[in-house]
C-alpha cells in the first residue's frame, strides 16, 4: 500500500466519502521521501514507542510503526476512521486515539499507553495550532527524549533562531528553555496535499532533562520573555517598567546589576540573560 500515492488516496476517500477540512489544517504528506526520514531522524527504533499527533491517512504512522515498537497517534477526526482501519490494518502496534490532543491530558496518554519506555513524540503538525502543540508537550514535561515535527519554515526558523537574530522570537526562547531544536530538512509546498502556500521544514527538539528553573519562577520567566518580545522593537527598560510596574530608572538599574546594556531591545539577549533578570526581581 503506497500512502504517498495520488490514485491511492483518492480511492480511500471514494470509499468512505472523505474531503479534506481546511480547518483542521489538511495537507496530507505525498513526498514518499520524507516520513521515512521524519521516522529515522526522530529516533524510531527498536526498544522505543512513539506519539504521533494527527495521522491523516496513515502515512507518517505506518513508517512509525515499522520501526517502533509501539505508536499511539492522537487525531480529532473521526471521519478518518475507516480509512485507517484499512491503511493500518497490517500492524497491531498501532493504536489511534480519537481526541483533540489540546483537549488530552498526554502525560497520562503515555504513562498508560508506554509505561516507562523510551518514548518520542513524531508528527506533521496542522498549521493551526503549530505553537500551542509544541508549547503544550513542552511545558507538560513529558516524559519524551526528543520531539521531531514538520511545521510551516517561517515558524522553523522562528523555533529554531539564535538571539540577536531578526527571526528570535518569545517562541524560540521558551523552546530553548526546554530543548535543544535542530533545523533537519526542508519540505516544499508540493509535497503535499492539497499544496499550502508556503513551504515546510522538518524540526527536532531534544528534550532536556533538567530544566533549570522552579514551576513559579519559570512563570515569572515567561511572563518578563513575553512582555519584551510584544514590543520588541523598543528598548527593554519601556515593557519591562509596564509589567513589572516600576520606574525605568529602576528598571535600567536591574538591568545593570545584570550586566546588561540599558539600551538592549529584547532579541539582543540570551535565554541565560532573560533568567539573570527573572532571579534579581
Ligand atoms: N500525518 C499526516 C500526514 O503527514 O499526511 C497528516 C498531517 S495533517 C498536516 C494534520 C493532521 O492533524 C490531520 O489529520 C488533522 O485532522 C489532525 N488534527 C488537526 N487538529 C488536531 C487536533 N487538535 N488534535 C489532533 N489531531 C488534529
Amino acid at each position: 500500500m503506497r500512502l504517498t500515492d495520488i490514485k491511492e488516496i483518492r480511492r480511500l476517500f471514494e470509499m468512505s466519502g472523505f474531503s479534506f477540512s481546511k480547518s483542521l489544517g489538511q495537507n496530507f504528506l505525498i513526498n514518499p521521501a520524507v516520513c521515512p526520514r521524519i521516522a529515522e531522524l526522530g529516533g524510531c527504533k527498536k526498544g522505543v514507542c512513539a506519539l504521533e499527533i494527527g495521522t491523516g491517512v496513515g502515512v507518517l504512522t505506518r513508517e512509525l510503526a515499522e520501526r517502533c515498537d509501539k505508536v499511539v497517534a492522537v487525531e480529532i477526526d473521526r471521519r478518518l476512521e475507516p480509512i485507517l482501519e484499512e491503511t493500518l490494518a497490517d500492524f497491531d502496534n498501532v493504536e489511534v486515539v480519537f481526541a483533540d490532543v489540546m483537549e488530552t491530558d498526554l502525560s497520562e496518554l503515555i504513562r498508560e499507553k508506554f509505561g516507562d519506555s523510551e518514548v518520542v513524540v513524531c508528527a506533521n503538525l496542522p498549521y493551526y495550532i503549530t505553537s500551542p502543540v509544541i508549547m503544550r508537550v513542552l511545558e507538560s514535561r513529558l516524559p519524551i527524549s526528543a520531539m521531531t515535527v514538520m511545521v510551516q519554515k517561517e515558524a522553523a526558523d522562528r523555533i529554531c533562531a539564535k538571539p540577536g537574530t531578526r527571526e528570535c522570537g518569545a517562541i524560540s526562547l521558551a523552546v530553548s528553555y526546554y530543548s535543544e531544536p535542530k533545523m533537519l530538512f526542508k519540505v516544499n509546498r508540493g509535497s503535499f496535499m492539497p499544496a499550502p502556500n508556503v513551504d515546510s521544514a522538518v524540526i527536532r527538539l531534544d528534550i532536556k532533562r533538567d530544566v533549570p528553573l522552579p514551576p513559579d519562577e519559570e512563570r515569572q520567566l515567561f511572563r518578563i520573555v513575553r512582555a519584551a518580545f510584544a514590543q520588541r522593537r523598543k528598548q527593554l527598560v519601556n515593557p519591562l517598567s509596564a509589567e513589572l510596574g516600576r520606574s525605568k530608572a529602576e528598571v535600567a538599574e536591574l538591568l545593570a546589576e545584570c550586566g546588561i546594556k540599558t539600551t538592549a531591545r529584547a532579541e539582543e539577549l540570551t535565554l541565560g540573560e532573560f533568567m539573570r533578570i527573572t532571579g534579581k526581581i
